[in-house]
């Protein structure tokens, strides 16, 4: 089933992907595929590569928390969230 938090995480799933800031979830049958992109099958969020049938159900706990973290939180701190080690 649909939710609206599916929806909102797709969408920023996608942003996610063409944000230069993020690491983008590339095709693990092709690197030189286009990036995988969030959608919904059967009421279920996967990733799917564009260019071959690879899709996948395992969203990585951390897009997801980054994404949700996303929704509430400004540019500067996704930024903090984005950088390896802010502290260096
Ligand atoms: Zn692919």
């Amino acid at each position: 089933m649909t939710t609206p938090r599916n929806q909102q995480l797709i969408k920023a799933i996608n942003k996610m992907q063409s944000d230069r800031r993020f690491f983008p979830l590339i095709c693990p049958d092709d690197h030189t595929h286009r990036l995988l992109c969030a959608e919904e099958r059967n009421g279920e969020m996967v990733l799917a590569c564009p260019d071959c049938l690879y899709i996948t159900s395992e969203i990585p706990e951390a897009i997801i928390a980054l994404c949700e973290s996303e929704f509430k939180t400004t540019d500067d701190v996704a930024d903090v969230i984005l950088q390896d080690n802010p502290f260096k």
